[in-house]
């Protein structure tokens, strides 16, 4: 296991306030709160999501125990929030995580479920596209019809930043 200072200078410039997250002490509240990390640990025991190991690793720059084969390992992250709001630190943890997510897609190590879910925005500019039952639903329910987004703008705007050829 190497210290990899370049990875930890990225995480400190990274969190909007960069001195607060050299003062967690590691109380495990984000953990203790986590609901990700109640439940991979009633499936996965000891190895299952933790935010404060993240954090840990993140602030000490142990780049190779956070992007492993592992997807669980920063994935699991659903941004609840509920470790930002109760670090007694304001420890803006999300955020870190947000940092740590790119960087995996970066690398091209993202889990397929986010690819499927990128493609199909690109696809379709909806995250879930339109299908009949949903129209008809609404419908019913006296909901106006669903605006056809402009794929085209859509795709134009991601091939420009970039992020279209982060599609696997
Ligand atoms: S709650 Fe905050 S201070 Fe405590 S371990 Fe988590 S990030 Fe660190
Ligand atoms: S934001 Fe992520 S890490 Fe924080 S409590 Fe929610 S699931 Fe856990």
């Amino acid at each position: 296991m190497s210290i990899d200072f370049e990875f930890r200078k990225l995480v400190m410039d990274f969190h909007q306030g960069s001195d607060l997250i050299k003062y967690c002490y590691q109380c495990s509240r984000c953990a203790d709160n986590c609901p990700v990390t109640k439940v991979s640990a009633d499936f996965y025991g000891t190895t299952g999501y933790n935010p404060r190991n993240n954090i840990l690793n993140a602030l000490l720059g142990y780049k190779d125990l956070i992007f492993t084969e592992d997807e669980l390992i920063i994935w699991g992250c659903t941004v609840c929030d509920t470790c930002d709001e109760v670090c007694p630190q304001d420890i803006e943890l999300t955020e870190i995580f947000t940092f740590l997510k790119n960087q995996s897609i970066e690398q091209g190590k993202g889990p397929e479920f986010i690819y499927s879910q990128a493609k199909a925005i690109f696809d379709s500019a909806k995250a879930i596209p339109s299908q009949p039952a949903i129209e008809r639903r609404r419908e019913q329910m006296g909901l106006p019809a669903i605006v056809i987004p402009d794929v085209n703008e859509l795709q134009t705007l991601l091939k420009n930043i970039g992020a279209a050829k982060k599609l696997k």
